[in-house]
């Protein structure tokens, strides 16, 4: 099957400075069991900071505090590469969606998903007011496409942070097709309510962690006229890809499907991860 591709509708790419900050933690929320906002300000914040309508997916380094000492390596920025402190470990990074920004008020919201296997997920549970925090970045933001028909879009707990932006950026008058994996319905988070949206909430705990492949594969709006956004963990994504790609016929510039994490592999790639899966 062939889509007919949508014209002057592609995602573009516009990069940014990049700049080092050091915020800290002003606020925070539950947003379910395993999801916890947190909420940063801080001086640094003063410098402009890139949030652009529809790059829902743009995304910061955060660099946590070293386990053993609880120091910030936060590298700075010569002609536009990082510097690592030198005669320090490589400092802690990992990627984190920018949930939103509130440039008046000067608070920036980062949703964590917190588990106990990684120094983020961990950081992320017992983190309290006054905590700081390294950000670098977005690098760069991908503007999609907002004058398609249909969306789908889909992911699991990682995701949620895009997909609640997907609701509040998309335009009125284009169709989303929400498909949210949890780990179970006891973490379900409210996304954003917009008219012109389904949206079904998928069971991991019940159903396995094919659910959201599942959900992809029984998925039957037509394909002309759309647009595929995707994210979560690698190997539940991968097939996603796949179908996508080779059964749907979605031409690459009208999809985005990202592996956010990996199970089993820490400070996940990826980028390294996408190209694996080049066959
Ligand atoms: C572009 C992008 C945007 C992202 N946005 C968000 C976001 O907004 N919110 C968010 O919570 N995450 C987000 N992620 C995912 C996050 O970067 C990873 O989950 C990251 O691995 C967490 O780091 P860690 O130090 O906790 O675990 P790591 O040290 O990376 O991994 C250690 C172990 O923990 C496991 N693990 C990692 N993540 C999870 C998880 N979520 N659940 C269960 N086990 C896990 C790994 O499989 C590994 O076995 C995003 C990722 C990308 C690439």
């Amino acid at each position: 099957m062939n889509t007919t591709a949508v014209d002057g509708q592609e995602i573009q790419l516009r990069m940014h400075r990049l700049v080092p900050r050091l915020l800290c933690v002003v606020d925070d929320v539950m947003l379910a069991p395993s999801m916890r906002r947190l909420v940063f300000g801080g001086d640094d914040l003063r410098e402009p900071f890139p949030f652009l309508p529809l790059a829902v997916a743009d995304h910061v380094k955060l660099v946590f505090p070293e386990p053993a000492t609880g120091e910030i390596h936060l590298p700075a920025v010569a002609d536009g590469r990082l510097v690592m402190p030198p005669g320090r470990p490589r400092p802690l990074f990992r990627d984190y969606t920018v949930r939103a920004l509130d440039r008046v008020a000067g608070r920036l919201t980062i949703d964590f998903v917190l588990h106990d296997h990684g120094p983020a997920g961990r950081w992320a549970r017992s983190a309290t007011t006054g905590d700081q925090l390294g950000f670098l970045g977005p690098r760069g933001s991908h503007l999609y496409p907002g004058g398609f028909e249909n969306y789908l879009i889909a992911g699991d707990e990682t995701a949620l942070p895009a997909m609640a932006r997907w609701m509040e950026e998309l335009p009125a008058g284009a169709t989303a097709h929400v498909f949210a994996s949890l780990a179970s319905m006891a973490e379900k988070v409210e996304l954003p309510r917009r008219a012109g949206t389904t949206l079904r909430y998928l069971d991991r705990s019940v159903h396995g962690p094919g659910v959201l492949a599942d959900a992809v594969r029984a998925f039957a709006a037509p394909v002309d006229g759309l647009f595929v956004w995707v994210a979560g963990e690698a190997s539940a994504v991968r097939p996603i890809r796949r179908h996508v790609r080779d059964v749907l016929g979605v031409p690459a510039g009208h999809m985005d499907i990202d592996g956010y994490w990996k199970a089993g592999v820490a400070g996940l790639d990826h980028h390294a991860e996408d190209n694996d899966d080049q066959d």
